[in-house]
């Protein structure tokens, strides 16, 4: 018998205080990151599920046949409710993964496959178009697969994509098209029938990212104009399950029309000495828990359940719509669909009158209210899109709508007729104390070395003394602001260089 070093109870009294210290999970103060649905019971309900499996494996689904069981029927109810029955442009077939991101970059690589397939011995590198509202993660795919990256710009002011531009830039080299429903940054609906009619025309193959809203549009109280697997020329479809499908981290479902399509997803070799690896998803031996958890909460609500939630959600967003847009100095963002928008300067009203999403999205923070605060960025046309501060509004949500909206007014009056935090200065001020100065920044990126990286952090106040990650700042607008006043790649690496320093071990 191994003793244990160290009670359980002592362990888990450790992680407690640790878990005190992240941001709330529940409630609804935190607008982004986590879904909550306001049924402790649903938590329960997947917690038990995914205890019940924690010692399986789902890589195998002919061993632990409770895997295949319940991935054939999360995936049955997914192609229900995002109408993938019709079996007329072939039959609807699907995978469950650890989250958007691998969904998404499985339907790059299956796209990617496709292609080639297609154009056997070609040198050519595939195209991925897409707009560019578009999630990062079509970003990581193209980088791991090899796709050139071409992002489309979308109006300044509204998000919103011109079907025509996506045409323009379509030839034999694309081997995808995404549309969003909806975009994360600016929740807007892209045009996706009129896209697929294009697509469709040319054999081109397009996906629809519905991985934030899509559990939530399908039951959207409101008229949509068609966006899933109802529309011919959609070719595949992610939606997680760890958003609006309410389950843990680590569940996700990619939808794919076409058996033959689908199998490109797959990576199966006998070529080696052990047992012959055949898996759709990146991961070899994985976790069933978040499976269980996602099909037993789908079990449990149905579609019937599935509208309730939505509708409260729907509900929040409406309401916080309808504050957000009678606050002096704000703007919502286009036209958002689904659960989630964003908010930008109101620039129609005098300076003095506007207020700073970002300089807002700080003071909401001050009062316990997290919103997510966006960069604004210049598009290939030339056209900046606004900084923005981005709300993702969950069912819970619905019962904190007078307190939040008390908040949001607060934090606007707080910060009216300040001006954004001009980030060219800020640099300049910075770069003045760095030896070099302004140009050593600028030369600096790829060719930084991970202390340099960190010495320059520290410089911005961002790395505590011992190099590891300081605490966030209180106000996050400077820290913004600097993002977008650096050059892209060395704030990427600047970014990289926090992010590991922060889970290095320390003492
Ligand atoms: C969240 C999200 C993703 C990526 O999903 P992860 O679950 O964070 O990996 C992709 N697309 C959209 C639109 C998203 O909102």
């Amino acid at each position: 018998m191994t003793a244990f070093r160290r009670a359980p109870a002592d362990i888990l009294a450790e992680l407690e205080t640790l878990r005190a210290g992240d941001a709330p999970t529940h409630g609804g103060r935190v607008l982004s990151y986590v879904y909550d649905s306001g049924m402790p019971e649903l938590d329960e309900l997947a917690a038990a599920a995914a205890r019940l499996v924690q010692p399986v494996n789902g890589l195998d689904p002919t061993t632990f046949t409770s895997v295949a069981a319940m991935e054939s029927g999360l995936v049955g109810f997914a192609r229900r409710v995002f109408h993938g029955e019709d079996e007329a442009g072939g039959v609807v077939v699907g995978s469950v993964t650890s989250g958007g991101t691998e969904s998404c970059l499985l339907a790059v690589k299956s796209a990617r496959d496709v292609w080639r397939s297609a154009r056997a011995g070609t040198p050519r590198t595939p195209r991925l178009v897409a707009p560019v509202t578009v999630h990062a993660a079509f970003h990581k795919a193209a980088e791991y697969f090899g796709l050139a990256l071409d992002l489309v710009p979308v109006d300044p002011d509204t998000g919103t994509l011109m079907p025509a531009a996506i045409e323009e830039r379509l030839g034999d080299d694309v081997a995808l098209v995404v549309m969003s429903a909806p975009s994360y940054p600016f929740a807007s609906l892209d045009p996706v029938s009129d896209v697929a009619a294009i697509c469709g025309a040319r054999g081109i193959a397009l996906h629809v990212d519905a991985c934030i809203g899509g559990f939530a549009l399908a039951f959207w109280p409101h008229d949509l104009p068609a966006w899933d697997l109802a529309v011919p020329g959609v070719t595949s479809l992610s939606a997680d399950l760890h958003k609006y499908g309410y389950a843990p981290k680590g569940v996700s479902v990619l939808l794919t029309r076409g058996r033959d399509r689908q199998r490109h997803q797959y990576f199966a070799t006998t070529g080696w000495p052990g047992y012959p690896v055949v898996n759709p998803t990146m991961a070899g031996s994985k976790p069933a828990g978040p499976l269980a958890a996602a099909w037993s909460i789908a079990e449990a609500l149905g579609e019937a359940g599935f509208a309730d939630l939505t509708a409260r959600a729907a509900h929040a967003t409406e309401a916080l719509r309808t504050v957000v847009e009678g606050i002096e100095g704000l703007r919502v963002v286009g036209d958002p669909t689904g659960p989630l928008f964003a908010v930008a300067t109101d620039d129609a009203v005098a300076p003095e009158r506007r207020v700073d999403p970002h300089h807002w999205a700080d003071a909401a923070r001050g009062s316990g209210w997290f919103l997510q605060l966006q960069p604004g960025m210049v598009q290939a046309d030339g056209t900046r899109l606004p900084h923005t501060t981005h709300l993702t509004v969950t069912p819970v949500t619905e019962g904190a709508v007078p307190e939040l909206a008390a908040a949001l007014v607060a934090a606007a009056d707080a910060v009216r007729g300040e001006p954004p935090v001009d980030g060219g200065a800020l640099l300049a001020g910075l770069a003045a104390q760095l030896p070099g100065g302004l140009d050593a920044l600028a030369a600096a990126s790829d060719g930084l070395d991970s202390d340099a990286a960190a010495s320059l952090l520290g410089a911005f106040g961002l790395l505590g003394g011992d190099g590891a990650g300081g605490a966030l700042p209180d106000r996050l607008a400077p820290v913004l602001a600097l993002v977008e006043a650096l050059p892209g790649p060395l704030t990427e690496r600047l970014l990289v260089e926090l992010l590991a320093r922060v889970v290095e071990p320390r003492g």
